[in-house]
């Protein structure tokens, strides 16, 4: 859908007073997840949000069949909002253990919660689920009101993912867009070994398949599934039957996890590593997929964005009382703080990917030597660590 920009209501500077046809202090455009948790995080500040989630009288879209690693400071941010305890315990799945395998046989990185004194290395959330508890948690937020369509407010806060072409040209961003070539496709499976909490990734060249172990439908035995790679042959794969699919899964998985059925719809999505080169000007700010986008490998896209969310939160709250939420000098604050951790993330993942989607020679020894040594460093582990987790 075409998306105009909408001027915001007041200059800048004006200070935090709002006109008295404008109702919002903030208009948040995005209907995801990073759109529905700055409305909710707005609001708790006091601030009056307007949330524009068009179709929202309409019956919902269809079902995310993704489930997302979502780190402790995401948890923490949807414990704030209140949607954390609001979702059913099997469809946040802790992981305990995380195994990285290269394409050598026995080359391997290990994780453990144990280990690195962590209650867990990551939670594994249902997409669909998560969304529907922000919209119910939207529905009895006192300072937010739902909107069809975008409406005038000091600060227009841009979430609309990364198709939002129209919204950055809009306002004279640049995107710097690299598209890999390479798609995900994204399903559910169910095993028939219980999964232990340990989440698996195999990096295959060119392909990278990762297992992340959920209880929805069967608690302990199901899997959400991201297995990525050129997308010609994400294609066949995705138009494989399910015999011959299961039958390739196993192939790919050896005996670690046992047999794996497909449970419901396989869904593909193009991936790309972008950047906008701007954030903020006067009157509007970029969060979340609009102004970032990175491969899905290490599960940090919309970690990502709710750090984002943090940010301009803690940023908001911070500010000085003559300042309008639009100020353009104080938005500066926020894209500052994001730029070097996002920035970081997309290295981390573009290397990763550039390494292990490479013919095995000459890199193949060279990478799998690489993830044993980092597997016996406790520093490097912990660092790692750590910095997955945004501690
Ligand atoms: C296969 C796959 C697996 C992934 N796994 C993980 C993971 O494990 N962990 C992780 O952290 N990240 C993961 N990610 C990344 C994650 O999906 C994204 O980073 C995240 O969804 C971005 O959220 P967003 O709200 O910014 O954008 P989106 O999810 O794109 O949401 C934007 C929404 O805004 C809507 N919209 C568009 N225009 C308007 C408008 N004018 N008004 C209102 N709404 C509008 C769009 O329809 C869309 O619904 C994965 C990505 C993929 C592809």
């Amino acid at each position: 859908m075409p998306v105009q920009p909408v001027a915001a209501s007041a200059p800048p500077s004006s200070g935090h007073r709002r006109a008295a046809s404008v109702h919002a202090d903030v208009c948040v455009q995005g209907s995801g997840v990073v759109g529905a948790c700055l409305a909710l995080s707005l609001a708790r500040l006091g601030l009056q949000v307007d949330w524009v989630r068009p179709g929202s009288g309409a019956s919902p879209a269809p079902s995310d069949v993704r489930a997302y690693a979502l780190n402790a400071a995401s948890v923490e941010l949807l414990r704030t909002i209140k949607v954390w305890d609001a979702l059913p315990a099997d469809a946040r799945t802790p992981v305990l253990d995380m195994r990285i395998e290269g394409d050598a046989s026995g080359s391997a990185l290990e994780f453990s919660a144990w280990d690195q004194g962590v209650a867990a290395l990551a939670w594994i959330v249902d997409a669909a689920l998560l969304e529907q508890r922000l919209r119910e948690a939207v529905g009895y937020a006192a300072h937010v009101r739902t909107v069809e369509r975008a409406t005038p407010a000091a600060l227009q806060a841009h979430c609309e993912g990364k198709a939002a072409d129209a919204v950055r040209d809009g306002l004279g961003v640049r995107w710097n867009r690299h598209a890999y070539g390479h798609t995900a496709l994204a399903a559910r499976l169910v095993g028939d070994r219980p999964h232990e909490g340990v989440a698996r990734q195999w990096f295959r060249s060119p392909d990278v398949l990762a297992l992340l172990p959920f209880d929805r439908p069967r608690p302990g035995h199901s899997w959400a599934l991201v297995w990525s790679g050129p997308a010609p042959a994400a294609q066949t794969l995705s138009e494989a039957g399910v015999a011959e699919f299961e039958q390739r899964l196993a192939e790919a998985t050896g005996t670690a996890v046992g047999t794996l059925r497909l449970d419901g719809e396989r869904v593909l999505w193009p991936l790309m590593l972008a950047r906008a080169d701007r954030w903020c000007g006067p009157g509007w700010v970029l969060l979340g997929d609009a102004a970032h986008v990175v491969h899905p490998l290490a599960g940090q896209g919309l970690n990502l964005g709710l750090a984002d969310v943090a940010e301009l939160t803690r940023t908001l709250a911070e500010r000085e009382a003559w300042r309008s939420p639009g100020d353009a000098r104080l938005l500066r604050r926020y894209e500052r703080a994001r730029a070097l951790p996002t920035l970081a993330m997309g290295r981390l993942t573009d290397g990763l990917l550039n390494l292990f989607a490479a013919p095995a020679h000459p890199f193949g020894p060279i990478r799998n030597r690489g993830l044993d040594l980092i597997n016996r460093s406790g520093a490097a582990k912990r660092w790692l660590t750590a910095r997955a987790l945004d501690r």
